[in-house]
């Protein structure tokens, strides 16, 4: 037999302890049993849900730490990258210049790369780069010796043996300044039957400047020498006739064309 309990109808509840000594009853209205029940469920689902959205937070709240240390990471090597960046575009330049000067000359550029000092040179960090440019340019012979008209220029031993001139002559009054083509130290400086009162520079970089026939001797064998220093006066000693200086630049032991160096 069913029987529908009415909205409005009251409901007898009755506590049984165990023992039965005594039974508690009270009786409630179906419709408020009913909203309580309904409010219990409401606020446990609440609950439920506030909880897994918070676990939810916090799971992102951490995923987005790692990224943000991630991106700083990121960042860090990113101007690592910008800063390897400019110093490459930097060594390009000092390359580039390098070659320039070297390429301006005439000389086939890979003879004059072939060193491994030159090597080193456009292979090196950008101070360091920096610093052997200077000194670099420093020591490549591109100032003239004395001022004055070229009487002879060079021949190459391929020649023969009279036109052979390993250097020029530059015509100068006698006792004008002989001046150092670049910077450097003096290997020799002393008479030579040949070469008359002589002075050698040594520019490092496979480069030797001879400097012959002068009067006076102004420099020691050792002293340090730079670019455009008065070493000694224009003189006729040795194997000649009139006062000049005989130039000669020597690159790796093998005598070059001056003019392929001087300004
Ligand atoms: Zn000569």
């Amino acid at each position: 037999m069913k029987t529908r309990v009415p909205w409005s109808k009251r409901l007898n509840v009755i506590l049984v302890p165990e023992g039965g000594a005594r039974t508690f009853s009270f009786q409630v209205r179906t419709v408020l049993l009913i909203g309580f029940v309904a409010i219990t469920l409401f606020l446990m689902a609440a609950t439920v849900t506030l909880l897994v959205s918070r676990g939810r937070l916090l799971v992102a709240s951490r995923e987005n730490v790692r990224l943000e240390r991630r991106i700083r990471l990121m960042e860090v090597e990113l101007e690592k990258v910008r800063t390897l960046e400019t110093q490459l575009a930097h060594s390009e330049r000092m390359r580039a210049e390098v070659l320039t000067l070297l390429g301006a000359r005439g000389e086939p550029l890979d003879s004059m790369l072939a060193t491994p000092e030159t090597v080193a040179l456009v292979s090196f960090g950008t101070d360091e780069l920096r610093l052997r440019q200077e000194d670099f340019l420093r020591s490549v012979p591109t100032t003239w010796p004395a001022r004055g008209p070229v009487t002879r220029t060079f021949v190459s031993p391929g020649a023969g043996d009279r036109a052979y001139h390993p250097g020029i002559d530059v015509a100068a009054a006698a006792g004008s300044p002989v001046v150092a083509s670049a910077a450097g130290s003096v290997t020799f400086s002393g008479s030579d039957p040949e070469y008359g009162n002589l002075v050698v520079i040594d520019h490092g970089l496979g480069l030797e400047t001879r400097y012959a026939h002068n009067a006076r001797l102004n420099v020691r064998v050792g002293a340090r020498v730079s670019r455009g220093q008065l070493i000694a006066t224009v003189g006729s000693t040795g194997n000649s006739t009139a006062p000049h200086v005989h130039f000669e630049i020597h690159k790796n032991g093998v005598p070059v064309d001056p003019r392929k160096y001087l300004d």
